[in-house]
């Protein structure tokens, strides 16, 4: 059973259980400005789970595209962190709850899949004790491998600073302890022996500004499987990036950047998808916000490549290999390609010529500083005249034992958007005159966009 065999079967699965397939939205939530990107299979639902809209039917079921930039860091160091995802999710809105949805989990991965039952741990929210019940005495989970957690693992969301949540269950997969060290750990520990393979959110909950929660009108159901991490264990392999979905990718990186390592792989392979899919969902490299994090990924994976002596674009080379493995399942990239190697390589470009430069400038720096700290002015700088993004410079920095000074980067950052501000709001008022009344207020009404790049470290979901 492949990755594609999975889709469909866990789609017909759900669809046999009267549910609603529907295809995935776009990356970009539409009707949404506090999220960046579609973090999660329930972010298209939103509305739907605080009540306001109806839902086509009250039982849906979907495979979404994700991106997550708060996972960047970890892409390529853990075995199962990526920043675009596939989530497969089963909903209910209003309608079957606890029970059916820890059945239907259960049924898939043990019937469906052929998983043994001998290697799920499973997790409830501390207090949840309907849930731990389900588990252990109608299901038979063994309570020896049912662990209670808090909030940080066990109640998901809001999506963003508002929205619904709840408390959640999630099922582990056990690999087996591979040291002594493994053999006590449990789900929720810091050790590779268990991965997270599916969530079940329980969404019961609005949470406000303040953090206060109030019941929803109704009880509903969000449910998020990792497709590249239920791979993983159908296919019997030990990461994602060794799963069908990314071996092409990597034997590709491995023509190109000949003494690469396995890190390097990983975090190339992962953003090369990231990049396709964020481009073909219209997202464009620049300076702020999507487009800032679309520029990461492309920068950061050209610095990798750079260090194993890649001074050239390959980046685009890469695209046709994630469109072919993914063109079934979204056959919209196979029109989106060219454009998107072509914008790709522009920008590839764009940043080579200036990497060298700017990479020679920070070693002479590292070597010249007085204290283990790089100035804001010098980290703007780099972004401004070098193009590197803050957060790439932070990299670097680090690997030398460096920290930057973000809050003196950010003063000169803000300072730059004042200056742009006032000279484009300058611009406007001259070409008024000769615009139409209509066009006036479509301009007048565009939203102010704000620098997002480095909060979208701390916040998956900011406000833009
Ligand atoms: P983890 O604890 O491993 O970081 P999570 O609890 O943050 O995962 P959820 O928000 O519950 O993840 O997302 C639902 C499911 O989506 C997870 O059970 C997992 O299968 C998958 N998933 C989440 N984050 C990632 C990621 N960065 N890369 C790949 N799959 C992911
Ligand atoms: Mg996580
Ligand atoms: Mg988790
Ligand atoms: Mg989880």
């Amino acid at each position: 059973m492949r990755s594609s065999d999975i889709r469909k079967k866990f789609i017909d699965y759900f669809v046999s259980k009267d549910h609603l397939h529907l295809p995935s939205a776009s990356l970009v939530p539409s009707d949404d400005p506090t999220l960046l990107f579609t973090t999660a299979g329930m972010v298209p639902f939103k509305p739907y789970f605080l009540g306001q809209g109806i839902p086509p039917k009250r039982r849906i079921t979907t495979v979404q595209k994700c991106f997550r930039t708060t996972d960047i860091e970890r892409v390529g160091i853990t075995p199962r962190h990526l920043t675009f995802l596939e989530m497969l999710g089963n909903f209910s809105f209003g309608d079957y709850f606890k029970r059916e949805a820890i059945g239907f989990a259960y049924e898939f991965l043990t019937k469906e899949l052929g998983i043994p039952i001998s290697k799920l741990w499973i997790s409830v929210y501390e207090e949840d004790d309907e849930a731990y019940d389900i588990w252990n005495k109608e299901i038979g989970i063994p309570k020896e491998r049912i662990v209670r957690l808090g909030k940080e693992d066990n109640f998901w969301g809001p999506p963003g600073p508002t929205g619904p949540c709840g408390p959640c269950s999630e099922i582990y997969y056990d690999f087996g302890p591979k040291s002594k060290d493994e053999e006590d750990c449990k789900p929720g520990d810091p050790c590779d022996r268990f991965m997270e393979i599916w969530n079940l959110v329980f969404m019961a909950y609005y949470m406000d500004e303040e953090g206060k929660l109030s019941p929803l009108p109704q009880k509903n159901i969000d449910t998020g499987m990792g497709l590249e991490r239920i791979t993983t264990v159908v296919e019997g392999v030990s990461n994602v990036f060794e799963t069908d979905l990314f071996v092409p990718i990597i034997e590709e990186i491995r023509k190109i950047v000949k003494d690469s390592d396995s890190v390097t792989e990983r975090l190339i392979s992962d953003h090369i998808r990231g990049i396709t899919f964020l481009m073909g969902d219209g997202v464009v490299p620049t300076n702020e916000g999507r487009g800032y994090v679309l520029r990461r990924l492309i920068r950061r994976s050209l610095r990798r490549a750079y260090k194993h002596g890649i001074v050239k674009p390959f980046l685009y080379k890469l695209v046709p290999i994630v469109v072919d493995i993914m063109k079934d399942a979204y056959p919209d990239l196979i029109e989106k390609k060219d454009y998107i190697q072509k914008v790709l390589i522009k920008e590839e470009d764009q940043f080579l010529r200036t990497l060298e430069q700017g990479l020679s400038l920070l070693e002479d720096y590292f070597r010249k500083a007085p204290s283990k700290t790089v100035g804001g002015e010098f980290a703007f700088k780099l972004y401004d005249t070098y193009g590197f993004p803050i957060e790439l410079t932070k990299e670097i920095a680090e690997e030398e034992g460096f920290v930057v000074d973000v809050d003196g980067f950010n003063k000169y950052m803000e300072e730059q958007r004042e200056k742009a501000r006032a000279s484009m709001e300058a611009k406007l008022e001259e070409s008024f005159i000769s615009l139409s009344d209509d066009e006036v207020y479509l301009m007048k009404s565009l939203p102010k966009s704000e620098f997002v790049g480095y909060e979208v470290l701390e916040s998956e979901s900011k406000v833009l």
